[in-house]
C-alpha cells in the first residue's frame, strides 16, 4: 500500500509541524489555517484512495464513483463486460432472426398474426430474463439455454 503509507507520513509530518514547544509533559500546539488546510488535503486523499478492479493498483480517484486507475484498465474493463454479453447477443439475434423469417415465411393471416404474438412475448420475456441476468438470479448459460428454447 504505497499511497496509503505516503498519506500516513504526509499525516505524521502535518502533526508534528503542530507541536511548537515540549517542556517536559507539557505540550504546546499551534494550529495555524495552514496546518488546517494540510489536514483537510490529508483527509480527502484517503477518502478518495483506492484499489483498481482490474490491475491492484492503488490510485486516488477524483471522482466517488471510479473503480480503476487510468482510461487503460477502464477500457479493458469495458471490453471484458462486452466480451461476456456477446455470446447472450448472439443468441437473442440468432432467435429474432428465426422468428422474422417465419413471419414472412408465413402462409396466412393468422399463421403470421400467432408469431408476431409469439415474437412480441419472447421479447417482453428476454427483457424480463436480462433483469433477472443482471442481478445474478439466472446465470450466463441458463439465460443461453432460455433464448435457445424459444426457437420453437
Ligand atoms: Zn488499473
Amino acid at each position: 500500500m504505497k499511497n496509503e503509507t505516503e498519506i500516513l507520513k504526509r499525516f505524521e509530518n502535518a502533526l508534528m509541524k503542530t507541536i511548537s514547544k515540549v517542556e517536559g509533559s507539557e505540550v504546546t500546539l499551534s494550529i495555524t489555517a495552514d496546518t488546517i488546510k494540510e489536514f483537510k488535503e490529508i483527509i480527502e486523499l484517503s477518502e478518495h484512495l483506492k484499489v483498481c478492479d482490474i490491475c491492484g493498483k492503488e490510485f486516488i480517484s477524483k471522482r466517488n464513483d471510479s473503480k480503476y486507475c487510468s482510461n487503460n484498465c477502464a477500457a479493458k474493463a469495458y471490453k471484458r463486460r462486452l466480451e461476456t454479453k456477446r455470446p447472450i447477443q448472439n443468441e437473442y439475434n440468432k432467435t429474432s432472426q428465426f422468428y422474422r423469417m417465419r413471419i414472412k415465411r408465413a402462409k396466412t393471416k393468422t399463421e403470421k398474426d400467432k408469431l408476431e404474438r409469439k415474437f412480441e412475448k419472447y421479447k417482453i420475456n428476454y427483457q424480463k430474463k436480462k433483469e433477472q441476468h443482471s442481478n445474478e438470479k439466472l446465470s450466463k448459460e441458463e439465460f443461453i439455454d432460455w433464448i435457445i428454447k424459444q426457437k420453437r
